[in-house]
C-alpha cells in the first residue's frame, strides 16, 4: 500500500482543551473552522462535544451544517463569516448563530429569520471582520435588545505576549462592551495564555486544541507516516529528483517515499526539512515531486517500511520552521490523499 496513514489522537486534542479550559473561569469553546484545522471536523467536534464542549466556531455557515450533522442538537455553532447573502436556510435548518459584522449583516438577519439567535463581532483593531466603534454605537442599543448569545473581537498579535496592541485591544474591547449584559468574548489560543483580564465569558481557542503553538505545553495530536516505495544505491556525482537540484557526493542510499505536495508537503520546505527513519533523522533531498519525494537514508541501518514526517520526533511547527511557515498552515495543508485513523479517547 503506499498510501500514506495521518493518525489524529482525539484524546490528545481533549486533553489540550481540558488544559486550556482549566486556565479560565469562562465557557471554554472549540474553533473547528476549516474542518476543524484539516483535521475532520465532523469527529473532532463529536469528540470535543462528547468531553463537555458546548459551543462550536466555524467560519462559514457551510461548515456548520457538518458540525451540526455531527452534534445533532443542543450544542451551539457560531459562523465567525456572520449572515451572508444566501445563508438564511443553512442558518435556519442547521440552527446556526451568524456573528453579525456589520450593519448591513444585522438588517439581512433580522429581515430574513427574525427572533434567530446571532452574535456580534466588533472590530477591536483587527480591522479584518467585526462593527468599527462608530458602527456599533449606531447599532448597539437595538442589537442588545435582541439578546445576542456573544459579543466577541478577535487579537491581531495574541501570539507576541509582550506586545502593545494586545493592550490596546483590550481596551478598545472594553470601551465597547463594558457594561453590557450579553457574554462577551476576545481570545483564541493565545488570549487564553495572556491571562485572566483576556478571557470575559468565555474562550475560543483552535490551534492549541490541536497541538499548536503558541500552546507550548499542548499534547501532539497528530502523526503522519509515509511509506518507502523504492531505496536505492546513489554514486558521487548522480543527481535525484526535478531539474538535478541535488547531486550526491558521496556513495549513499536515497529513498522514495510516497507523498508529495499533492498532499500538503508544501515544495517550498524541500532544501529544509527532514524526515524520521526509526531514530534516524534523514534529510529531504532533491525537489519535492507531487506525489513523489527523495530521502538520503545513507546513514539508516534497517530500513523501516514507512518514514515519520509528523509525530513523535518532528512536531508540527518545527515542520512548519522548515516551510518558513506557521503550524496552522501545514494542518490546513494535510491533504485529501491520506488514509486518516482516529485513535478515540
Ligand atoms: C481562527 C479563530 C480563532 C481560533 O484561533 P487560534 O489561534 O487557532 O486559537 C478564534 N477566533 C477567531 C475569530 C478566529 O478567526
Amino acid at each position: 500500500m503506499a498510501q500514506s496513514v495521518l493518525t489524529i489522537d482525539l484524546g490528545a486534542i481533549c486533553a489540550n482543551w481540558r488544559a486550556l479550559a482549566a486556565m479560565n473561569a469562562g465557557e471554554t469553546a472549540a474553533v473547528v473552522k476549516a474542518n476543524a484545522y484539516g483535521l475532520g471536523s465532523a469527529k473532532v467536534a463529536k469528540a470535543l462535544a462528547d468531553e463537555g464542549v458546548r459551543t462550536f466556531f466555524v467560519a462559514q455557515a457551510e461548515e456548520g451544517v457538518i458540525v451540526r450533522e455531527a452534534l445533532g442538537a443542543g450544542a451551539t455553532i457560531c459562523v465567525f463569516g456572520g449572515h451572508m447573502d444566501g445563508d438564511a436556510p443553512l442558518l435556519r435548518d442547521a440552527n446556526l448563530a451568524p456573528m453579525i459584522n456589520s450593519i448591513d449583516q444585522m438588517l439581512r438577519h433580522v429581515e430574513a429569520l427574525p427572533g434567530h439567535p446571532f452574535g456580534v463581532q466588533l472590530d477591536s483593531g483587527m480591522n479584518r471582520l467585526g462593527m468599527e466603534p462608530a458602527e456599533w454605537s449606531a447599532l448597539r442599543d437595538i442589537a442588545l435588545s435582541q439578546k445576542p448569545v456573544l459579543v466577541m473581537s478577535h487579537l491581531a498579535c495574541a501570539d507576541e505576549p509582550g506586545h502593545g496592541m494586545n493592550e490596546f485591544q483590550l481596551q478598545t474591547f472594553r470601551q465597547m462592551t463594558d457594561g453590557i449584559d450579553a457574554p462577551r468574548s476576545l481570545s483564541a489560543t493565545g488570549g487564553t495564555l495572556l491571562g485572566p483580564d483576556y478571557h470575559f465569558d468565555m474562550t475560543r481557542p483552535g490551534i492549541g486544541l490541536y497541538g499548536g503553538l503558541p500552546f507550548v505545553d499542548a499534547r501532539p495530536v497528530v502523526s503522519l507516516e509515509i511509506p518507502v516505495i523504492q531505496v536505492r544505491d546513489v554514486n558521487p556525482g548522480e543527481s535525484v529528483g526535478y531539474g538535478n537540484s541535488w547531486v550526491a557526493r558521496v556513495p549513499g542510499k536515497i529513498a522514495t517515499i510516497s507523498a508529495g505536495y499533492a498532499d500538503g508537503i508544501i515544495r517550498a520546505m524541500g532544501p529544509k526539512a527532514h524526515v524520521w527513519a526509526g531514530e534516524t533523522r534523514c534529510k529531504i533531498v532533491g525537489r519535492i515531486s507531487m506525489d513523489l519525494i527523495g530521502v538520503d537514508v545513507s546513514a539508516v541501518k534497517e530500513m523501516p517500511d514507512t518514514v515519520e514526517l509528523l509525530g513523535r520526533h518532528q512536531s508540527v511547527d518545527s515542520l512548519a520552521d522548515a516551510a518558513g511557515t506557521i503550524g496552522y498552515e501545514i494542518l490546513t495543508s494535510l491533504g485529501s490523499r491520506y488514509a486518516r485513523t482516529y485513535l478515540t479517547p
